[in-house]
């Protein structure tokens, strides 16, 4: 039996349909699910606070814009973590700031997840690709298995 399985979304169709599935996969198990969103921080933010952009140029400071950005991503988690929780899966949400394909990686390897559930795709606009840039990184460096569910 699985122990825990990591579930990256960004809130798009094509995620929570992974996120279904994980549902119709686990539903019953005692298998904790890792719920996770990854928030990439506008360049200019990081720039704002390494002081390259004079502070009163940006409105709203980084730190604001992060507690806006992590107060978005938490609604998104909590709407995302219904199927899981009605199939009564342990559920945990986790936010991290950065590369989305490197924090999923991260957390996966950190955190002991023994499998990943993701979408082919996602927000972005290119689905002519079989699949997205984030999937394709993960798939391809992962050390656990990796099930893409195709949008
Ligand atoms: P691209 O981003 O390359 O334009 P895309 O948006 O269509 O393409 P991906 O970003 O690779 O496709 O998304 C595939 C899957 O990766 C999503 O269904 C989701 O499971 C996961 N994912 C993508 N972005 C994030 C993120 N910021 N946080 C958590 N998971 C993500
Ligand atoms: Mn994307």
């Amino acid at each position: 039996m699985l122990q825990k399985v990591l579930v990256p979304t960004d809130g798009s169709d094509t995620a929570r349909k992974a996120i279904d599935f994980t549902a119709r996969l686990l539903a019953g198990a005692s298998c904790e699910v890792v719920l996770l969103s990854v928030v990439e921080e506008p360049a200019y933010a990081t720039f704002w606070s390494d002081g390259l952009i004079a502070p009163e140029v940006i409105i709203p400071p980084a730190e604001e814009l992060k507690a806006e950005l992590r107060g978005r991503a938490e609604e998104m988690l909590a709407a995302q973590a219904e199927p899981l929780l009605a199939a009564g899966l342990r559920t945990t949400t986790r936010i991290r700031f950065g590369n989305p394909a490197a924090e999923i990686l991260r957390e996966a390897e950190d955190g002991g997840c023994e499998m990943i559930v993701m979408g082919s795709h996602g927000h972005g606009l290119l689905s002519g690709f079989l699949l997205g840039s984030v999937s394709n990184r993960v798939v391809h460096h992962a050390k656990c298995p990796v099930l893409v569910v195709r949008g």
